[in-house]
C-alpha cells in the first residue's frame, strides 16, 4: 500500500489522500477536494484513480468529486446513509465492509459517527496499520459536532473503536490542525511534556511534509484520549464546577468537546 498525503493549502487546512496498489497502479482518492492536485499527483506517479471515498458528507470533503469523476470515471463510495447527501454515490458502505484497491490493498470500513452521523473511517491492516479518519480524529484533537454530529456518539466512537486499534496505527486525518490542538492539550494539561515537546518540534511545520502520528502518540498528546487524567479533570472542574468528584469518561469527553468549541 502506498499512501500519498496531499496538502491543499486552503483556508480549511484540508488533507486529501491517494492510496495506491504498488502492483497495479490503481488508486483510491480520499476526500479529493483539491481535484487538480489529486489528479496531478496521480498522473505524476503513473496511477489511475478508480475510486473516490468520502469519509463524510461535508462539502470540503466532497467538493472535488465531480471533477475527479469527470476526469477518471471513478466510482464514489461513502457511508450508506449518506446516499441522500452525496450526489452520484455508487456504493454505500457499512461497518466491516472491505474496500479493495488493485491487488494488494484492503481497507476495512469502520462506521464512526460523531462528527456527522454518516461518517466512515478506513483501516488498513498492513505491517504498519493505518487509519484514514476524516474529521473524526485529528492529530491531538477530535472533530467538532456542530454540523450534524453528536458528542456522545463521538465519545463512543473514540472509546469503543479508535482506542482499541493497534498502538502502531498511523493516523491520517482530514485536516492539519495539529498546532492548535496541541495548544488546547497544553491549556488542559500544562504539565504534558510530550505535547510541549511536540509543539516545540512541529510549530510552523510545512504541512506539505506533515508529521504522521500513531495511536500510541495520540494517547499521550490528545486530550480526548486522556479522560481519566487527574489534571484534565481538575482543570475541567474550573470551567464546570458541578462536575462530579469522579466523573465518568463520557461526561469528561462531552465537556471537553464543549470547551473546545469556545476555545
Ligand atoms: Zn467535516
Amino acid at each position: 500500500m502506498i499512501v500519498k498525503q496531499i496538502w491543499t493549502a486552503n483556508a480549511y487546512r484540508n488533507f486529501n489522500y491517494l492510496v495506491a496498489c504498488g502492483e497495479t497502479g490503481e488508486a483510491l482518492a480520499i476526500d479529493p477536494l483539491d481535484h487538480e492536485k489529486c489528479l496531478r499527483a496521480a498522473r505524476d506517479e503513473g496511477w489511475t484513480i478508480t475510486q473516490i471515498l468520502n469519509t463524510h458528507e461535508h462539502h470540503d470533503h466532497t467538493g472535488g468529486n465531480d471533477a475527479v469523476v469527470k476526469a477518471t470515471g471513478a466510482k464514489i463510495l461513502a457511508h450508506r446513509n449518506a446516499v441522500d447527501k452525496i450526489d452520484g454515490m455508487d456504493r454505500g458502505l457499512a461497518a466491516g465492509d472491505v474496500v479493495r484497491v488493485g491487488k494488494t490493498v484492503e481497507l476495512e470500513v469502520l462506521d464512526t459517527p460523531g462528527h456527522t452521523m454518516c461518517h466512515v473511517c478506513l483501516l488498513a491492516h498492513t505491517d504498519a496499520p493505518a487509519l484514514f479518519c476524516g474529521d473524526t480524529l485529528f492529530n491531538a484533537g477530535a472533530g467538532n459536532c456542530h454540523n450534524g454530529g453528536h458528542p456522545v456518539e463521538l465519545y463512543k466512537t473514540f472509546s469503543e473503536q479508535l482506542a482499541r486499534l493497534p498502538a502502531a496505527t498511523r493516523i491520517y486525518p482530514g485536516h492539519d490542525y495539529i498546532e492548535n490542538n496541541l495548544r488546547f492539550t497544553l491549556d488542559r494539561e500544562p504539565d504534558n511534556a510530550s505535547a510541549q515537546a511536540m509543539l516545540d518540534r512541529l510549530a510552523g511545520q510545512d504541512p506539505g511534509k506533515a508529521y504522521v502520528s500513531t495511536l500510541d502518540v495520540e494517547r499521550e498528546v490528545n486530550t480526548f484520549f486522556r479522560l481519566t487524567s487527574p489534571m484534565v479533570i481538575a482543570k475541567l472542574r474550573e470551567a464546570f464546577p458541578d462536575l462530579p468528584e469522579r466523573p465518568d469518561p463520557r461526561t469528561v469527553f462531552v465537556k471537553l468537546r464543549e470547551l473546545r468549541n469556545t476555545w
